[in-house]
């Protein structure tokens, strides 16, 4: 977020420079074929520096401010009409902001503008499209109907009962989505669309202005790795960034290779975001005794204790797709 913010606030500040560079430009370039026009804006100019001068003058300031205000009136009417006669409209002088509002500043009332806010949601869109194929994954393009309605004996209910419960609960939490919503766990085997739902809330709380991060649990850690043995070049630390994060979305835990040091990495990133209040979404293959098995105790405890676990059932709807 920090580092998106930065990179709105340089965009900002060009659209800016910009902006003053070309009524700037304008302005001299009329000047170089009105000298009337050069004059009545030298004159007003030299209008406005008395009238900065004035506000020092004590008491007999405010007669002459409002007899400037008067020349200054006369002066604006005067431009008008040389503009007028250039077949000019009377605000090609003006500086044209991107965002009138704020003038390009970022700033607006005391707050960040919309302008910046919507940049930055634009760029944290654009992440998360670079690490996966979250454009195409909406709850819109999510097929229910993909979901037998056999009910399966072990669970009482059909697949596609299971999942349109699951899919109005994504639907919801993602709408009511906060700093401080609850962490889920996905779990079940693959092909069961759980990337595709996860990257679906991530497309809404992206479009809420939130900060959002999606990795798969192998990338995660072969760049947690890199960056403890200082081979990662860049400015935003990977670690920095999945701590800080308004939502976390680890895809496909267990897939990694696993060793002490992923271990306690992922120990590390669900504690820290649970003690600072983060929710998290973890997608898993593994079932429930085999997280207990394959990480430490301490990880199990927490995912039982925070986590709202949803679990996906069906057949791999993958291979009905290619059917
Ligand atoms: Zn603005």
């Amino acid at each position: 977020m920090a580092n998106n913010l930065e990179k709105a606030k340089v965009i900002i500040d060009n659209r800016r420079n910009a902006a003053e560079d070309a009524a700037e430009k304008r302005r001299r370039e009329l000047e170089e074929v009105s000298p009337e026009l050069r004059a009545v804006n030298t004159e007003i100019a030299s209008a406005g520096l008395r009238a900065i001068k004035a506000i020092g003058m004590g008491q007999d300031a405010g007669e002459y401010i409002a007899k400037l205000a008067q020349e200054n009136l006369e002066l604006q009417k005067k431009r008008k009409s040389i503009l007028e006669s250039l077949g000019l409209d009377e605000n090609v002088l003006d500086v044209h902001y991107t965002c009138p509002k704020c003038e390009d500043t970022g700033i607006f009332d005391g707050h960040y503008c919309t302008c910046i806010k919507s940049l930055v949601t634009q760029m944290q869109s654009d992440n998360l499209n670079m690490c996966a194929p979250a454009k195409t994954s909406t709850f819109e393009s999510f097929r229910l109907d993909y979901y037998n309605g056999v009910v399966i004996p072990e669970t009482g209910e059909s697949a596609y009962e299971r999942m349109s419960q699951i899919l109005a609960f994504c639907k919801g939490w993602a709408e009511d989505f906060d700093r401080n919503s609850q962490s889920i766990l996905m779990f079940g085997n693959t092909g069961l669309g759980k990337t595709h739902l996860s990257l679906a809330i991530a497309n809404v709380v992206v479009s809420k202005g939130y900060n959002v991060i999606y990795k798969t649990a192998g990338t995660l850690f072969s760049q947690l790795e890199k960056e403890r043995f200082g081979r990662l070049k860049g400015n935003e630390s990977p670690e920095e960034e999945v701590l800080s994060c308004d939502l976390l979305i680890l895809d496909d835990l267990g897939s990694e290779f696993i060793t002490q040091f992923t271990v306690s990495e992922v120990y590390n990133i669900i504690n820290s975001r649970m003690l600072a209040g983060k929710p998290t979404i973890i997608n898993t293959n593994l079932k429930y005794d085999e997280i207990a098995d394959k990480y430490n105790p301490r990880v199990y405890s927490r995912i039982i204790g925070d986590y709202v676990p949803l679990e996906f059932i069906g057949f791999d709807i993958r291979q009905i797709k290619d059917n």
